[in-house]
């Protein structure tokens, strides 16, 4: 494996069918990753990856990303913070009224019994960052990285919102008992809702990284929120990592017109898990928007494969005849030379297939 030249750009998803972790390459050797799943070694994927290339992820690593801390997108990601020894880590400052009770407990008690895995890793990058950088923290339009050197660059958060923000202290606000008052139920959001979607630029391409950011009734959060922002970078993005493994939820037709360039490079990780995402009409709403659309493995939702009986055992003895040479954790790269390059360059390892293969 090659890594990308200096002056080539590489967007990198990686995604075992429940997981999903992004390695962009920024230029001039400095990367970007975002969030971490496990690869069919158990180790985190990005990371392994980027080994593989012959890459020292302490050198390279410059900022660290944690979209939100559900399961499926941190696995292992305290162990690419501690090998990623001279980025930054960002996140969202707010969370969900969950994670922050989890990580009470564990402060009061060392309470394991309550512990779920994402406080375990963020409670691990907390106790990491001796010496480091601050944790940079994500908001609407907030610039988390930049560089002006040869191959200048920027990383932006789109969200969560201040809105989203204060929801939080109002959430942890109805936790303190009132004399006299029955406690109010508290609102448990969904961590989604405090996703940070990030927007890339790098060598003159943008990229936008959707992570499982979700629409809700309110403007003032979601999607709708980062399209009407006049805060947000300029440009469309020719890159689009689908928002939240491609469900209706995730979607926002003016994030397609006002925001991606016409037929992007759109991209995606199933969640293999609970109902299963995307199912059909996901996959057809998105292929609707562009032709170049890819997915890192095959949702296993009934609602998403229809297929033939007899197709479907054909596509089982191949897989079974491929299982020993490929690797079962998808990845879709993406490179491109800006200049050199017209379109962008796609290579599909593992159970990485087209979308159009899901229809
Ligand atoms: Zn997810």
């Amino acid at each position: 494996l090659l890594p990308p030249l200096a002056d080539e750009i590489e967007v990198s998803l990686f995604g075992p069918g429940y997981g999903e972790a992004v390695a962009v390459h920024l230029g001039s050797g400095d990367w970007l990753l975002v969030d971490s799943c496990l690869n069919d070694d158990r180790q985190p994927a990005a990371l392994a990856y980027l080994k593989s290339m012959g890459i020292d992820p302490g050198q390279a690593v410059k900022l660290l990303v944690a979209s939100h801390w559900h399961d499926d997108h941190v696995k292992g990601i305290a162990d690419v913070f501690a090998a990623s020894t001279s980025a930054t880590f960002s996140c969202a400052w707010a969370m969900t009224q969950k994670e922050f009770l989890q990580i009470a407990h564990q402060y009061q008690a060392s309470d394991n019994s309550v512990a779920g895995s994402r406080t375990t890793e963020l409670v691990k990058i907390i106790n990491l960052l001796e010496g480091r950088p601050p944790i940079k923290w994500t908001g609407a339009d907030k610039v988390l990285l930049a560089s002006s050197g040869r191959t200048p660059y920027q990383i932006t958060s789109l969200s969560p919102s201040d809105l989203r923000a204060q929801l939080f202290l109002k959430e942890i606000a109805k936790l303190v008992p009132v004399p006299k008052e029955t406690r109010r139920a508290a609102v448990d959001i969904s961590p989604n809702h405090v996703a940070s979607a990030l927007w890339v630029s790098a060598l003159g391409e943008d990229i936008l990284l959707g992570s499982d950011l979700e629409e809700v009734a309110d403007p003032n959060c979601g999607w709708s929120a980062i399209v009407s922002s006049t805060g947000r970078p300029a440009g469309k993005a020719g890159v689009f990592k689908v928002a939240h493994h491609g469900s209706l939820t995730g979607h926002n037709d003016d994030v397609w017109s006002k925001m991606l360039t016409a037929q992007p490079v759109a991209i995606l990780t199933p969640f293999n898990k609970s109902g299963g995402l995307p199912r059909t009409a996901d996959v057809q709403r998105i292929l609707e928007k562009t032709p170049r659309g890819y997915a890192t493995a095959r949702p296993t939702s009934k609602a998403a494969v229809k297929r033939d009986k007899a197709v479907e055992r054909m596509v089982d003895s191949v897989a079974i005849s491929f299982q020993r040479a490929q690797p079962k954790c998808g990845h879709i790269q993406l490179r491109k030379r800006p200049g050199v390059d017209a379109t962008w360059r796609v290579s599909l390892d593992g159970n990485a297939c087209e979308l159009k293969q899901l229809a």
